[in-house]
């Protein structure tokens, strides 16, 4: 590897949504940078105005800032030495060496218009062929390489459109060296004249993007597979600009796969498979047909960005050890390109599930509680009940979490602490309940009355206590004891739920699920 300065830079094209995949690119760009004691560098490639999506940049900002993985150049980030950062903004740059490019043989005027390329698209589809403009139509096709000097100024000055197209040598082997694929070799007959300058004078993602690495002194173009096939194109670019010796190293990242293996992870795959293949949620209209489309994503779900950012670290690099669970400064010190596939990496749902639960585990009951507290007071409000204090939300948190998954699912998993129960569980009650019953119940809440501060150790020691002087064992009521204080057979830890509640809470509950279950058991018996 070089001496030069790590400097690498995630470089979307604001053409709708950032991508799971996009967010990938844009985390390992981050990691290399961080681990080098490089730059990381946020550039928006918006040089194809078509397709250009407002609200698309915001988008990628916002998403990037969630993750928190933050680059220290760039929109959005404050300017660095090579402002500006947004391609539209940097449109007087190219046209000088698209221009070189002509002037040195490697590029030429194109002046086909839409209906002759048409044309010569038809032509070709009926002998049975597909069309490229390349090293033997071009012989045929409305060029520089083609037309008289002459003809060629008459049309400038006419001010007819035209474009400039490389000029792809006609039998060469193009070798690029790719960190994660090792050589790729590519037959420059296999290649197309590709597009370099459009004739609205903006440069096409191709010219634009090599420049800009240039320029921006990039030492590492990390970016998806899908650009692997244009990689040869941007290799002749250096060396036709004479750049070679500065060429950036490349490595193209594993593709995000469907759960079951079967093609690239896409957008509609969320909304099919039930779960966000986007970041963040939102609306925006769709590059194609321009009509709003809503988006769900991993922050609305109920994802940590930390568990997030996790589980897609995963997805195409491993550690080389089992530890799955990284903080991000870990995923800096592991981090290496040695140790990402090549082949695609499945994406797995259920996994990232589970990182979500891991890391809600491992959050204390203070950060639960700030996030679960306005989720808390919409149930309570449209229940009509008071507010809680902060010290019972964070034993709820505390009691709840080993059960759930998002801090989302605290409510269903704890309303009946806030809700006392007017319905208890049939199966359980027609199981244990007995003759016994109601006598171990209405003693136990007369031996709980006694005791001024509920505490799991007192409650543990006064429900033993009412057995034996009920005669019953402790195994026939404990589930007992949280139906009538739940309404539910299982649930969190019980003496823990009792201690919260308190003493009068508890005892009124088990009176009135004393009275309730009594009742209907004796009609059901009789
Ligand atoms: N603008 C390209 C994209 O949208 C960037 C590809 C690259 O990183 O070179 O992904």
């Amino acid at each position: 590897m070089s001496e030069r300065k790590v400097r690498v830079r995630f470089a979307p094209s604001p053409t709708g949504p950032l991508h799971i995949g996009g967010v990938r690119t844009a985390l390992y760009n981050y990691l290399f940078a961080k681990k080098n004691g490089g730059d990381f560098i946020l550039r928006i490639e918006d040089t194809d105005q078509n397709r250009f999506v407002p609200g698309a940049e915001e988008y990628v900002i916002e998403s990037i800032k969630w993750c928190g993985i933050e680059p220290n150049e760039g929109i959005g980030f404050g300017d660095g030495a090579f402002a500006p950062y947004r391609q539209s903004e940097r449109k007087a740059m190219y046209r000088q060496y698209a221009d070189q490019l002509v002037k040195e043989g490697h590029a030429y005027y194109a002046f086909d218009t839409s209906e002759e390329l048409e044309e010569a698209v038809m032509k070709m589809k009926n002998a049975g062929e597909t069309f490229s403009y390349n090293a033997i139509t071009r012989q045929k096709m409305k060029n520089s390489l083609v037309l008289s000097e002459e003809e060629i100024k008459k049309k400038l000055e006419a001010g007819e459109r035209y474009v400039i197209r490389i000029k792809i040598p006609e039998n060469e082997e193009v070798r690029l060296h790719d960190i994660i694929r090792g050589w790729v070799v590519v037959q420059s007959s296999q290649m197309d004249d590709k597009v370099l300058f459009k004739s609205d004078g903006m440069p096409t993602y191709h010219l634009a993007n090599v420049v800009d690495d240039y320029l921006m002194k990039i030492s590492h173009v990390i970016r998806g597979e899908e650009w692997l096939p244009s990689a040869p194109l941007h290799v002749l670019l250096y060396e036709y600009l004479g750049w070679k010796e500065v060429m950036p190293e490349f490595a193209h990242l594993p593709l995000l796969l469907r759960p079951d293996g079967n093609g690239k992870l896409s957008k509609r795959d969320g909304d099919r498979l039930g779960f966000p293949v986007f970041p963040l949620s939102a609306e925006m209209p769709d590059a194609k047909t321009g009509k709003p489309e809503k988006i769900s994503g991993y922050r609305e779900a109920g994802y940590f960005p930390d568990a997030f950012i996790n589980m897609l670290a995963l997805l195409g690099w491993n550690p080389g050890t089992e530890q799955e669970i990284f903080t991000m400064n870990e995923l800096v010190n592991a981090f290496s390109f040695e140790h990402i596939h090549k082949s695609g990496a499945r994406f797995n749902p259920e996994k990232a599930k589970w990182f979500n639960q891991q890391y809600l585990h491992k959050k204390n009951a203070e950060e639960l509680a700030d996030i679960f507290t306005p989720i808390l007071n919409e149930h309570l409000k449209s229940n009509s009940l008071k507010k809680k204090n902060r010290k019972f939300i964070e034993t709820v948190c505390s009691l709840v979490k080993e059960k759930a998954t998002f801090v989302s699912d605290f409510w269903n998993l704890s309303s009946y602490i806030f809700i006392t129960p007017t319905e208890y569980d049939n199966e359980v009650i027609k199981k244990r309940w007995n003759d016994k019953s109601k006598v171990f119940f209405e003693s136990l809440i007369e031996n709980l009355k006694k005791i001024s501060g509920l505490q799991t150790a007192n409650i543990d020691q006064t429900i033993k206590q009412t057995c034996e002087q009920v005669g019953i064992k402790s195994g026939e009521v404990m589930q007992l004891t949280r139906v009538l204080i739940s309404g539910k057979g299982s649930g969190v830890d019980l003496l823990g739920m009792m201690e919260l509640l308190g003493r009068d809470e508890v005892c009124n509950r088990l009176a009135k699920g004393v009275t309730v279950i009594s009742n209907s058991f004796s009609k059901i018996n009789n």
